[in-house]
């Protein structure tokens, strides 16, 4: 059975020994995956998540020491959520404090507690209170007490001029069902997700265009549990919306294809399988550089050019 969605959630970001560091130390994610951009092997590809490194769970970077700043705008994810237990928010509030890093006042939306906050590059983030999730499993290997420990992300804002093209592709496509509406938000849900469950759309009408850069997210991975449920959304996506999806790429933890959505978002579809112990035991996910079949004659030479992560 399918289980809709976010896959995943893939930003850019600088150096990336600080990006390791306030994620795995901060926030207390576990790295599940230390590989390079497939397409540009100089450079580390670096997944954060739960345990397991589950759907719905995973933050990825491409660390570019030197890469501008971004700017954020229309067609462009605004914000990532993060799920928390809802009686650990004061916790972690304190601990933002703690580590010099500047919150926002706690809001409400859709009847929850949301805290904003930035990382080390500026990419919005915030967490968000959920009542219940302090009896969900979590990553018990960080610095963070398991009982405060996040759970998972919770979805995604997107900043765009009109919602309604954006969400019937979230709808018709990738399994999301609207929720409701609140200012200028409207809240779209996958029913049986608890990560990765909601995309909120802001829309703003005119705003000027977002610009890619460091702290900015570069897409958006939704979930298909394999490459049939996959070619059926990609079937819809064009039969339907006449959109074309681009072939089937092999991401080694999960295979891929990827659109951009009418609100100009870039959009991915991500298999669950075979997950991140395909080449590594589920004990020692992150330890070792991990490098595509295609890449390993190049070893020596990649391990090399990397930035030292110690
Ligand atoms: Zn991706």
């Amino acid at each position: 059975m399918s289980t809709p969605g976010i896959h995943h959630v893939t930003a850019i970001s600088g150096p990336a020994r600080r990006n390791l560091a306030f994620y795995t130390e901060v926030l207390g994610l576990r790295l599940v995956k230390k590989t390079v951009n497939f397409d540009d092997p100089g450079t580390y590809h670096l997944y954060f998540g739960d345990e397991a490194g589950s759907p719905g769970s995973i933050i990825t970077f491409f660390p570019w020491a030197h890469a501008a700043p971004g700017r954020i705008g229309i067609g462009e994810t605004q914000e990532t959520l993060l799920r928390v237990p809802q009686e650990s928010l004061g916790w972690w509030m304190h601990r933002l404090i703690e580590k010099g890093v500047e919150h926002d006042k706690p809001e409400k939306r859709f009847g929850e507690t949301i805290v904003g906050f930035k990382d080390p590059d500026g990419m919005r983030l915030a967490l968000v209170g959920i009542a219940g999730a302090a009896g969900e499993p979590a990553w018990a290997g960080s610095p963070v007490p398991v009982e405060h420990a996040i759970r998972g992300t919770y979805g995604v804002t997107l900043l765009l001029a009109d919602a309604a093209p954006t969400a019937r592709i979230l709808t018709n496509v990738l399994g999301f069902q609207t929720e409701g509406t609140e200012g200028v938000i409207t809240r779209l849900r996958a029913p049986s997700a608890a990560a990765g469950a909601v995309v909120d759309l802001r829309a703003v009408g005119g705003f000027p265009r977002g610009r890619l850069g460091r702290g900015t997210v570069h897409h958006v991975a939704f979930r298909a549990a394999d490459d049939a449920a996959q070619a059926a959304m990609v079937k819809r996506l064009r039969e339907e919306h006449g959109i074309a999806a681009t072939e089937q790429k092999d991401r080694n933890y999960f295979r891929s294809v990827y659109f951009r959505e009418p609100g100009g978002v870039l959009f991915e579809i991500a298999t669950d399988a075979p997950g991140f112990a395909a080449d590594e035991a589920a004990d020692a996910l992150g330890t070792a550089l991990k490098l595509p079949a295609f890449l390993e004659s190049r070893r020596s030479v990649i391990e090399t050019t990397l930035p030292d992560l110690t």
